[in-house]
């Protein structure tokens, strides 16, 4: 028998919701209709209900 390399997963990332209860981020997929960057690089998303959520994602230009 051989055993098969296990391939190494980053950290679990956290689901994410907005104040409306929309998941913005499930943990894999981000549920936003438009991404922006703000000046301070922080990315958000907008929802559904048109609020701002800040997402765990980091740009490098
Ligand atoms: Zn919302």
């Amino acid at each position: 028998m051989t055993q098969t390399a296990k391939m190494v997963e980053p950290g679990p990332r956290q689901e994410l919701q907005c104040l409306c209860g929309h998941p913005v981020f499930d943990g894999i997929v981000f549920r936003v209709r438009v991404l922006r960057l703000r000046p301070d690089n922080v990315t958000e998303g907008k929802c559904r209900c048109k609020r701002w959520n800040p997402l765990p994602l980091t740009y490098t230009p």
